[in-house]
């Protein structure tokens, strides 16, 4: 298991393929997506590692409905009563395991296959069942700038592009931003580092996507912590200026 404190009472967890976060608020928690499903046991090890029980859960709030972010979120709700939370506009993928069509269609999937990199993704995934969205039962929506009252208290910036309804999540007084995968450190599909959007593959806007990221620098954050990826403690600006290079490249 791979767990690190990465700021004030944030945990990062990842197992190989995709991160999700701990934000420990005296005693309770808000998860920062949820995995694939088959990291479940994973969130076990974590919760035992920081001295916490299924039911100090709060909630788990969605960066986006991607299979590979909502994996144990149903069954974080079923099993720790946890209130399960993500925009609106990514609510319905969330809710059915449905989701948008992204620009790569069918062709440029199995051009994807191709590459070594994607070909491990996919297999990570696959091992861990992370390619269909697990239905969640029960969702609440958020929206841009409301500030949530879960444990953290993170306010949430609408980045839509990769996802209708993708999202960042600003915890302002641990100095974190939470991008999920508006902005990445890693490329899971080519293994590219460094500050950048995803590739249009996996985007339903990739134009959309690089727009948001002006969004993104309305958060005043040291550390961020993206989907996939190593954390970023350079800052906002300098992340969304890396990524807005990395794009036009
Ligand atoms: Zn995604
Ligand atoms: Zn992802």
């Amino acid at each position: 298991m791979t767990l690190n404190k990465v700021a004030d009472g944030v945990s990062r967890v990842t197992g190989g393929v995709v991160n999700w976060y701990v934000v420990l608020d005296r005693g309770k928690a808000t998860l920062v997506d949820a995995g694939v499903p088959g990291d479940w046991k994973l969130l076990l090890e974590t919760l035992t590692s920081l001295g916490l029980s299924l039911g100090d859960i709060d909630c788990v709030l969605l960066t986006h409905a991607h299979s590979d972010h909502t994996g144990f979120a149903e069954q974080v709700r079923s099993e720790a009563g946890a209130t399960v939370r993500v925009h609106t506009a990514d609510e319905t993928a969330a809710r059915t395991g449905k989701g948008g069509k992204n620009e790569g269609g069918t062709g440029a999937y199995l051009k994807m296959l191709l590459r070594a990199e994607a070909y491990r993704t996919l297999f990570g995934l696959m091992r861990r069942h992370g390619l269909s969205i697990v239905p969640i039962t029960a969702v609440t929506v958020f929206s841009d700038g409301e500030i949530l009252d879960v444990p953290g208290r993170p306010r949430v910036l609408h980045v839509p592009g990769h996802t209708a309804g993708s999202c960042a999540l600003h915890f302002e007084d641990r100095s974190v931003l939470c991008t999920g995968d508006s902005l990445v450190t890693h490329d899971p599909f080519t293994g590219s580092n460094g500050p950048r959007v995803m590739p249009s593959i996996a985007n339903i806007d990739t134009a959309e996507a690089v727009r948001s990221l002006d969004h993104l620098t309305l958060a005043r954050a040291e550390v961020l912590l993206p989907g996939h990826g190593d954390p970023w403690k350079q800052g906002v600006a300098a992340a969304v200026s890396a990524a807005r290079s990395a794009s036009a490249a």
